[in-house]
Order: structure tokens, then C-alpha cells, then sequence
């Protein structure tokens, strides 16, 4: 008897003759993940992707821990796998279910015919199977709404499968399957959250931090380190830029009016940004605003900060509230880790009354008070590279 694990396709069906594409990237992206824990067989059909464990010992579990984080995957299952016959698929039953059932007083088998030339329908399969069960385990009942066990018994093309109620995974489509983007990544909760969802949308993400050293410290940047570490876990590897900030900071305290503080800076990294993407080929800008969240997230302050961009600027969390982005980093896991308290170079000069509605002609004569222009390319020319992944 071997289990396995099944991966169900989202939207992934939907896709028409694309399909062999995304079907490809999901199958790399599980293998690259599940590589480092043994030998696996990945196939794909009817729909599903098939995890097969080729060696004894594999940590099974977190196999599929790993696979459940894998986007374009909607719901997964361990399952045992076996003839397709109904003296066998009972004895997984009782090998699978035997102890749950034992101790259980309801229970329901969900049967799913996916190849219809098997000789049960579906209620045909969950009735006959049903009855075996109860004339083996004397003291449970069926109950279709509300039963403390599920036996859920999947007739396949190749095989017949037995499992319980499968669960959600990432949902999505595979990364891979829609472009790179360059995440502006803070230490904070909003822009590892928009990282993940575009990545949810299958972009390949790479992230860009600016510090500000001495006042912003080495911890700092370990901590934004780690919260790309985390992302991985769903975005896949990510090459991840480090960009010194602080001279660019100092002369705009020292020659532009406080007010604008805020703003000129959100123009420099997006200029930066968007040379560091245009070296990388990289596609489009990503960040962690949320319309009216902070004084620099007004729509007035979008438009001054998009007036310097020429790829698109992607905004996922644009709409969410607070506690929604935050719902969103719990389930990633990394909100755990953006609200450990390390600066961040945005609060290192902030205006004491910064501009809620800025022009953006007011925005653009204030930061002529300076040339930048040196300073960005030197910026980006001083810019670290190195790539992230969790394993
Ligand atoms: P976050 O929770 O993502 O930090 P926030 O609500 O604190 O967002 P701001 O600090 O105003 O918002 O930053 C807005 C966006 O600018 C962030 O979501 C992020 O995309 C980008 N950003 C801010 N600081 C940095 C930084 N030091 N390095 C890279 N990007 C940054
Ligand atoms: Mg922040």
C-alpha cells in the first residue's frame, strides 16, 4: 500500500491551451520544493498533480506542509492509493480509517467516480462501500450532514484512492506563469503581504530594501532578510537587492522643505526601483500601499510618486483594510516577524506635518532644490545582490 499526495489544480483548469505551461511550472515549483526531503515521482492527471515518495523514511508530513504553500494548488490530501476494486479499496479503508472508526459513533464515505468507466456510479460506490463498513463496525451510524469520520474514496484513471476531506492549499496560479515584479519590501506588515499575492498571481518576485545605515542597523536589515526568507516559502526563491539610502536621505533633510520629506524620498526609491528592474528584467513595480492608510498613501500622493514611474507600480493591497492585510500576514507567517520593533528608514526623517494633498508641480520644484541624480546612480551602482530561499 503507498501513500502519496494529491494535488488539485485551480484555476489551472481553466486555462485551455495554455495548460501544458502552467501545468509545468506548478510540477517544478512543488519539485523544487519537496527536492531537499527525498526522491518523489511528481505526475500529473486528471486535473490533480501525484506526489509519490520513491524511498522510506520521507518526512511525509512536511511534505506536505511544503506543498500546501505551493500556488496553483487549491486542495490537497494524503491519500492511499489501490486497486480499483472494492475488496481492496475496504482494506485501505480499514487499514486508513480502522482506529477513527473504532472510536467514532457517524460516519459517511464521499465517493468520487473521475473515471466513468469504472462499473460503480458515485452513490453506487459510496452505498456499497457504506455497507461494508457497517457490517464490519457494528456500532456506527451514516450520516450524511454531520459524521465524525469521512472515508473519501476517489476511482481515478490510475488507481483508486482513498483519503479524508481534502484541504485548502495556496490557491492561485503558478509562479512563473505571469512576469517578474520588483517588491519595494519595508520591515513592515503591508508590503510582504502584497509580495505574496502577486506572487499568488503567478509573477516571480524579487525584492528591493533601502537602508540607512547608522540609522538604520544590521538588525534591521536581517529582520527584512528573514521576512523574504518567509515569503519563499510561498514566492519560491527570491533575489533579493539592498540598496545604501542614507546619503539620498541626509540631502533631501538637508534641501528640501519637510513637508515633502516623506514623498521626495517615496520618488527616489521608486526611481531607483525602477532602474534596478529595468538592469533586471523586470517588469513592474510592487508595493504595500493601502489607499488612505498614512499621509503618503493618499491617492493625491500616489499620483506625485507614479509621476517618475514608467513600468507599472502593482498595489495589491491597495483595497484591503489594515485588518485584512494582517489576516493575510497570519496565514503567511510574517506577521509574527514585521512586528518585531526595528526601524525602518522611512521613520527616520519623517515631517511632522507631511502634505496629505500634495500638487505634484509643488512636489517636483521642492526636490529640484537638489541634484539626486548622482546620488541615485550611485545607489545603484552600490547596490547588493543575493538570492533567498527557506530551503
Ligand atoms: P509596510 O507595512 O509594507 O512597511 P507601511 O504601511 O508601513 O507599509 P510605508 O512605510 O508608508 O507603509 O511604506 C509604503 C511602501 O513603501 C511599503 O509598503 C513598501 O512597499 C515601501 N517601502 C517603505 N519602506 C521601504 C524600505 N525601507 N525598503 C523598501 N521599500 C520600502
Ligand atoms: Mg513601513
Amino acid at each position: 500500500m503507498k501513500e502519496l499526495i494529491l494535488c488539485k489544480y485551480g484555476e489551472i483548469v481553466l486555462k485551455g491551451l495554455n495548460r501544458g505551461g502552467f501545468e509545468n511550472e506548478l510540477m517544478k515549483n512543488v519539485r523544487r520544493r519537496i527536492k531537499p526531503l527525498g526522491k518523489f515521482n511528481l505526475r500529473s492527471g486528471q486535473s490533480t498533480l501525484y506526489i509519490e515518495p520513491l524511498e522510506d523514511g520521507i518526512d511525509m508530513d512536511e511534505v506536505f506542509e511544503r506543498a500546501s504553500k505551493v500556488y496553483g494548488i487549491t486542495k490537497l490530501c494524503r491519500a492511499i492509493g489501490t486497486e480499483k476494486n472494492l475488496d481492496a479499496i475496504f482494506e485501505v479503508v480499514c487499514e486508513r480509517f480502522g482506529e477513527a472508526l473504532e472510536n467514532a459513533r457517524s460516519f459517511k464515505v464521499a465517493a468520487k467516480r473521475s473515471d466513468k468507466n469504472f462499473y460503480l456510479t458515485s452513490p453506487e460506490l459510496s452505498a456499497q462501500l457504506g455497507g461494508m463498513i457497517l457490517s464490519k463496525f457494528h456500532h456506527l451510524k451514516v450520516d450524511l450532514f454531520e459524521p465524525e469520520v469521512t472515508v473519501v474514496c476517489e476511482i481515478r484513471d490510475e488507481g483508486a484512492f482513498v483519503h479524508d476531506i481534502a484541504v485548502d492549499g495556496a490557491g492561485g496560479i503558478p509562479v512563473g506563469t505571469s512576469g517578474n515584479g520588483l517588491l519595494l519590501l519595508s520591515g513592515g506588515i503591508d508590503s510582504p503581504v502584497a509580495g505574496c499575492m502577486m506572487a499568488k498571481r503567478g509573477v516571480i518576485v524579487s525584492a528591493v530594501h533601502f537602508e540607512a545605515p547608522p540609522y538604520t542597523s544590521e538588525r534591521a536589515l536581517m529582520k527584512v532578510e528573514r521576512l523574504a526568507e518567509k515569503m519563499s516559502e510561498f514566492c519560491g526563491r527570491i533575489t533579493f537587492y539592498t540598496v545604501p539610502f542614507t546619503k539620498i536621505q541626509e540631502e533631501i533633510r538637508n534641501n528640501c522643505p519637510e513637508e515633502y520629506f516623506t514623498l521626495i524620498m517615496r520618488r527616489q526609491m521608486m526611481r531607483i526601483a525602477q532602474r534596478l528592474a529595468e538592469k533586471n528584467g523586470l517588469q513592474a513595480l510592487i508595493t504595500g500601499e493601502s489607499l488612505g492608510q498614512v499621509a503618503s498613501q493618499t491617492m493625491a500622493a500616489m499620483v506625485t510618486t507614479d509621476a517618475v514611474c514608467e513600468i507599472p507600480v502593482f498595489r495589491p493591497c491597495i483595497g484591503l483594510d489594515k485588518k485584512e492585510i494582517i489576516d493575510i500576514s497570519y496565514k503567511l507567517g510574517t506577521f509574527d516577524i514585521s512586528i518585531e520593533p526595528y526601524e525602518d528608514c522611512c521613520t527616520v526623517f519623517t515631517p511632522r506635518h507631511p502634505k496629505t494633498k500634495p500638487q505634484l508641480k509643488d512636489v517636483e520644484e521642492a526636490e529640484a532644490m537638489f541634484d539626486f541624480e548622482p546620488l541615485i546612480s550611485e545607489a545603484v551602482e552600490n547596490t547588493r545582490v543575493k538570492n533567498i530561499k527557506s530551503y
